[in-house]
């Protein structure tokens, strides 16, 4: 009678079957928030405090700016690591600018800046509709390379997996080179192929 009463009693069996359904939801709750959050927003733990303003209520975006950058000094002028993350980070805090987005050279996706806030790494531009506050409606993405090292595998495939993933979200009206929006002062993307990344 002991044995029926640990093991069998429907008391019990009632309070397990509970449990484990209470478990359950928990688990599948967790993996419904988990699927609702967008991929590349929200979500990361690198945002920047410079090279940025705060925008209030939902963002007008209708451009996507491709740039190019490399570490041009950290560690030090003499031996820089040319494609050192901070030492990248660094140079936008000295010049406060920044882009929403930073594909590394093994093709990792840094978030520096929410989509939704206005980052400064246009600069003196004008899309081909002639809106010249091109920070303002756009998202900019740097993709590290440098004059003659375009970028790498890894990295175009991150490119199109951001630009996919953002596209879904603004519907880009423009997808565009630094240089096609301020041409003769900027020459980014460097040796960029454009594999049907533009939209022109
Ligand atoms: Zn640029």
């Amino acid at each position: 009678m002991k044995l029926w009463n640990t093991i069998l009693s429907p008391f019990k069996l009632f309070k397990l079957l509970i449990r484990q359904y209470l478990i359950l939801i928990f688990f599948a709750v967790q993996v419904q928030i988990a699927s609702s959050q967008k991929a590349y927003w929200d979500n990361s733990n690198e945002l920047v405090a410079f090279g940025h303003e705060k925008y209030e209520g939902v963002r007008k975006v209708k451009a996507l700016i491709i740039h190019s950058t490399f570490n041009a000094s950290y560690p030090s002028t003499a031996k820089p690591d040319t494609f050192d993350v901070q030492g990248v980070l660094k140079q936008f805090k000295t010049y406060n600018v920044a882009a929403h987005f930073l594909i590394d050279r093994k093709g990792v996706i840094h978030q520096l800046v929410l989509p939704n806030n206005i980052a400064w790494h246009a600069g003196k531009s004008q899309l081909p509709d002639g809106t010249t506050s091109v920070n303002a409606c756009s998202i900019g993405i740097e993709i590290m390379c440098t004059y003659t090292s375009g970028p790498n595998t890894a990295q175009y495939a991150a490119l199109r997996e951001l630009i996919d993933a953002l596209d879904k979200n603004y519907n880009f009206k423009y997808i565009l080179g630094h240089s096609d929006i301020a041409p003769g002062r900027k020459t980014d993307p460097w040796k960029f192929v454009d594999n049907h990344y533009y939209r022109k």
